[in-house]
């Protein structure tokens, strides 16, 4: 499948960036310019005919978009930084384990090389009626996603409800990070909760001038004991298609403060409402660990979007759920 023709911008400071964004994105050709870091998810999907956008604007050349420095009381994580740079760092590792453990799940070495964490909060959602070259899709009279007006996964409906898929958003969620925006008008922060839209279409809180330029990890959740779980069809090389991130910190023996968060069921991934009031105060033990994975399976609502069953992906975010509490509460200090 060739890649469809476009123009390649390359910035190189984050001022020329934005302005490139702002000249070549007006509002009557939204979505003119997409923005391309590792490439890994958006090359692709170019490939798919799922993007054919006008011009690509290349962000690897902008170095202040890249590494990982402590700055006053939380840590900074530019959106150019690799997957394999998280996984790997020290830092990240003694302080925020969850975010690296979840970001070692990512695909395969060679794509977490090169995939990016802004290109990881970004992902586009993803559909078995989706993700499929143009000629599949247009055999199947294409979905609302992307050039035809009906859902094949919930007929009759005017939503779509293709699943959000990245790793690291559900640890990131638990952590209470927040994202940098940047755009021809100044920069802007907000919660990475509130970035996504629970829509499989405008997934994400994103002006189409828009770039997503770091990540901020607060002290208040550091060193928190983190745990990832996620169901994949090849373990070697896959998408999650259910998939759990939990912290915890304890005091006494009981648990201080807890969190939970869900990936690959819905549209956004989630923090779970509810799982910690349940935990707050409590020592944890079996019946404990089942109710929070009932809270979050209430939470996962998958649809036919993927090879495995709904039923059985919303089974493993319940028992993924339980396990991962059990475990983080084992490995407490
Ligand atoms: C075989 C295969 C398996 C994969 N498995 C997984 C997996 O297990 N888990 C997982 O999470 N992902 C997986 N991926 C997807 C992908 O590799 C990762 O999500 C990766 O982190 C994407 O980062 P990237 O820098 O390559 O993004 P890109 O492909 O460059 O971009 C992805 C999207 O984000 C946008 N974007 C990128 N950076 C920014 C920014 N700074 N501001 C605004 N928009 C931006 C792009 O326009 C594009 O829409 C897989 C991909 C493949 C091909
Ligand atoms: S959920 Fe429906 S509209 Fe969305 S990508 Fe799948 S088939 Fe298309």
């Amino acid at each position: 499948m060739s890649l469809p023709q476009f123009k390649l911008l390359r910035p190189r400071t984050l001022d020329e960036a934005v302005s490139l964004m702002a000249k070549h994105n007006d509002r009557v050709t939204a979505h003119a310019v997409r923005i391309v870091a590792g490439g890994t998810d958006l090359i692709p999907s170019m490939r798919q005919k799922l993007f054919e956008p006008g011009y690509v604007l290349d962000l690897r050349h902008i170095a202040e978009l890249n590494g990982i420095r402590q700055q006053g009381s939380e840590v900074q994580i530019g959106a150019l930084t690799s997957l394999t740079t998280i996984e790997h760092s020290d830092l990240l590792r003694r302080r925020y384990p969850v975010l690296t453990e979840a970001a070692a799940t990512v695909a395969s070495p060679l794509l977490r090389n090169m995939g990016t964490i802004g290109g990881n909060i970004c992902l586009d959602t993803r559909c078995l009626w989706y993700n499929q070259s143009l000629t599949w899709r247009k055999g199947c009279g294409f979905c609302i996603k992307k050039d035809g007006n009906l859902c094949h996964v919930a007929p009759g409906g005017t939503k779509c409800w293709a699943a959000f898929s990245g790793d690291t958003p559900p640890a990131l969620l638990c952590l209470n990070a927040e994202i940098e925006i940047a755009s021809a008008s100044g920069l802007r922060r907000m919660p990475l909760r509130d970035f996504y839209t629970n829509d499989g279409i405008a997934y994400r809180n994103l002006q189409p001038s828009e770039i997503v330029t770091r990540v901020f990890l607060p002290e208040s959740s550091a060193d928190y004991r983190g745990v990832y779980r996620k169901l994949r069809v090849r373990g070697s090389i896959d998408y999650p298609l259910a998939g759990v991130a939990v912290v915890m910190k304890r005091s006494n023996g009981n648990i201080a403060d807890a969190r939970v968060a869900i990936t690959a069921v819905n549209p956004a991934p989630f923090l779970v409402k509810g799982a910690s009031e349940l935990l707050a105060g409590k020592a944890i033990d079996e019946i404990l660990a089942e109710a929070v994975g009932n809270l979050a399976a209430k939470t996962a609502k998958p649809l036919t979007t993927s090879a495995l069953t709904p039923e059985y992906r919303r089974e493993m975010i319940r028992v993924f759920t339980k396990r991962a509490i059990l475990q983080a509460a084992s490995e407490q200090n």
